[in-house]
């Protein structure tokens, strides 16, 4: 999913061990001038009418019957998103992804690249990868009439095939299609399909391969228009000159659906013409996500051994769950999977830091590293009114404290904690600086009578690294806070309320408070 870390050299890397697969088997001696091309697989017959819908497709269905993964790295689409853009390939379809952010949309795209050719003949030196057999530009047009089967053939990689804009409401006509010389243009009196006068924007750039418009409904309606009459005609008017551009690309575009279906957004027309919809979503699940997750973090970290606890990965994941849930954050903009990505390698850092300065071999991921990695998160949610008063920081800590005790549950439910929860009733604290050597840290957490009995429903016993029993125990009593069994604060560290102590609240509100003035 859009746990993003899009690559379009991953594209290329692929286009080398799929080359033989994608007809274009006459690698090794690849013709140069049209007239070997027109004897080669690249026949006249087979590539002239041939569009990159077609090419797309049929490689699409090579790909399908031969079983193979068709999106390797986007999970939990498989059920869902993929086989809709298959059908969308396959109808030979412009087609936009609705989501919110975060959910794969470009990465996507960009991998839509792979069921293109590793490669194409182009006429060499053409600006918009003119088909050799059916050149569209004028240029073109008129080297192919006077040097005819000696023109010269140039091969396009597919990686040079996917063009990509974000859409915003300053980009103009010229920035997508294309800007005119009205004055050559005047003193030629041309009739402007002499495309001599343009300069080609990104559209025409793209021809004979992919254009992705990333947030659709932000481009202004003149340019939406101007698309429209690209995909539907071919024609298109260029400061009031009517410009021919039969250009052959795969349109597609995202959005996020509210905008998409604001009235008004997206002229009607080019709404029409896009053929399949389709809605992205986030992971259904935890271990989904977790899965997502673990796929594009970074925490291979050179040198040292780090260790994430399935719990941790749990909590982080759950964050995002619970953010995307919660009425204080903006649904409408939703919650990116990267939020997760970044909060873990943002708690393996943390994790990281403590063990190098305290010379330790093994560095593990904590509770503690998670309040750590608040900073990499704050950023990935849009808050409401109400949120907005809170903070962010406080929404995340109390994203991170649900998600805790979220995750307790499932591995303590059934655990009787009495004991644990009766050592700080008797008065005892325990707290500890967050850098603090790990065996430090153990001894102390040692103290807590019956603590460490159970830490085994965390697979974790006496045995384990000092690092994951910290981390483990440390879980434990951060469940207990989150499940309001124990209580917590920055100056005491772990401890409870004294239970019988004599109405707290009456002495305090007895104290007289400063008024507003
Ligand atoms: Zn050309």
């Amino acid at each position: 999913m859009e746990a993003a870390r899009p690559s379009p050299q991953k594209a290329s890397e692929k286009s080398v061990d799929k080359t033989s697969t994608k007809g274009s088997e006459q690698m090794s001696s690849k013709p140069n001038l049209l007239g070997e091309l027109r004897k080669s697989g690249w026949s006249e017959a087979r590539i002239a009418e041939r569009t990159v819908k077609d090419e797309l497709r049929d490689n699409l269905l090579q790909e399908l019957s031969a079983g193979e993964e068709l999106f390797p790295g986007i999970r939990g689409y498989d059920d869902t998103v993929i086989p809709q853009i298959i059908n969308a390939i396959l109808s030979r379809h412009n087609f936009i992804l609705l989501g919110l952010r975060g959910q794969a949309k470009t990465r996507i795209l960009r991998d839509l690249v792979n069921f293109l050719d590793a490669e194409i003949p182009v006429v060499a030196g053409c600006e918009i990868n003119d088909n050799p057999y059916r050149p569209i530009c004028r240029a073109c047009r008129e080297r192919a009439k006077t040097e005819g089967e000696a023109l010269p053939i140039a091969w396009l990689p597919r990686a040079h095939r996917y063009v990509e804009k974000l859409a915003t409401p300053d980009v103009t006509i010229a920035d997508i299609i294309g800007d005119v010389d009205p004055i050559r243009a005047a003193k030629g009196g041309h009739d402007l399909s002499d495309e001599l006068t343009i300069h080609y924007g990104l559209l025409p750039r793209a021809n004979r391969g992919i254009f992705a418009i990333n947030e659709l409904p932000d481009l202004a309606g003149k340019i939406q228009v101007g698309l429209f009459n690209i995909m539907q005609e071919g024609d298109v008017q260029v400061k009031g000159y009517p410009v021919r551009l039969p250009l052959d690309v795969l349109l597609v575009f995202t959005a996020n659906p509210e905008d998409y279906t604001a009235r008004g957004k997206i002229i009607t027309p080019l709404k029409d013409r896009i053929g399949s919809e389709i809605r992205t979503h986030y992971p259904a699940s935890v271990n989904e996500g977790i899965a997502i997750t673990t796929q594009e973090s970074w925490t291979h970290r050179d040198g040292r051994n780090i260790e994430i606890p399935p719990y941790i990965r749990e909590v982080i994941e759950e964050v995002a769950f619970q953010a995307r849930e919660d009425k204080r954050v903006d649904r409408r903009s939703g919650v990116s999977q990267r939020l997760p990505i970044s909060c873990l390698e943002n708690a393996v850092s943390s994790a990281e830091q403590r063990a190098v300065r305290n010379g330790e071999k093994t560095a593990v991921a904590r509770i503690a590293d998670i309040y750590s990695a608040i900073p990499s998160m704050t950023g990935k949610f849009e808050l409401e009114y109400e949120g907005e008063l809170r903070g962010a920081e406080s929404i995340a800590r109390e994203l991170i404290r649900s998600a805790v005790g979220k995750a307790f549950t499932k591995y303590f439910s059934d655990t009787n904690l009495q004991s644990v929860v009766q050592w700080f009733e008797g008065g005892n604290e325990l707290k500890f600086a967050a850098t603090g050597k790990t065996s430090e840290h153990l001894a102390e957490l040692r103290k807590v009578t019956g603590l460490f009995d159970h830490v085994a429903a965390l697979g974790v016993n006496a045995k384990d690294d000092a690092g994951l029993q910290v981390a483990a125990a440390e879980f434990l009593l951060e469940g207990l806070w989150a499940h309001k069994r124990i209580s917590r604060s920055e100056e005491r560290g772990f401890f409870a309320e004294a239970r019988k102590a004599p109405e707290p609240r009456d002495v305090q509100s007895r104290i007289p408070r400063r008024q507003f003035n």
